[in-house]
This record gives C-alpha cells, structure tokens and sequence, in this order.
C-alpha cells in the first residue's frame, strides 16, 4: 500500500484527464489525418500536452501557484521526478 500525497493525487488527476482529453480529441478525428492538439493548432506530442501547449503552461502556472510545485522542464523530469 503507497501513501500517495493529496498533491500527487491532484496532479494525476490532472494527467489523466489530459489522457482523457487526448483521446477524445483522437476520437473525433476518427484516428486518421494529422493530430492537432484540441487546445491549440500545434501537433499533438506527449511534450507539446503536458509542456508546451499553452494551457498546459496555463496549468502548471495554477499548479505552481496553488501547490508549490514547480513546472517540469521536460518530459523525463516530469515522469521521473512525480513517480519516485
Ligand atoms: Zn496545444
């Protein structure tokens, strides 16, 4: 049993409702033509959802301001730093 921190918790809420998103964007596209990310025009990546995309930086703002948390600077980081 892991005692995971409401934080955390709140964090993979967080990426998991961008899985969600992500997928009902690939969805509605019927999985064919290229991926654009539902939030802005750019090609949806794992690093453009979580890093790069302007509501990702949006959120890692709230995230950074309501929790303490700094933004990761890459996806390595990202996985690395939150899951050890
Ligand atoms: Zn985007």
């Amino acid at each position: 049993k892991i005692k995971v921190p409401l934080r955390i918790k709140i964090f993979m809420w967080f990426v998991h409702k961008q899985v969600i998103l992500t997928k009902d964007n690939l969805i509605k596209r019927r999985w064919v033509g290229s991926s654009r990310c539902c939030f802005c025009d750019h090609d949806e990546t794992i690093q453009h959802l979580f890093l790069e995309c302007p509501l990702a930086k949006l959120l890692w703002r709230t995230i950074h301001i309501a929790f303490n948390i700094n933004p990761p600077v890459d996806i390595e980081s990202l996985f690395g730093t939150w899951l050890t």
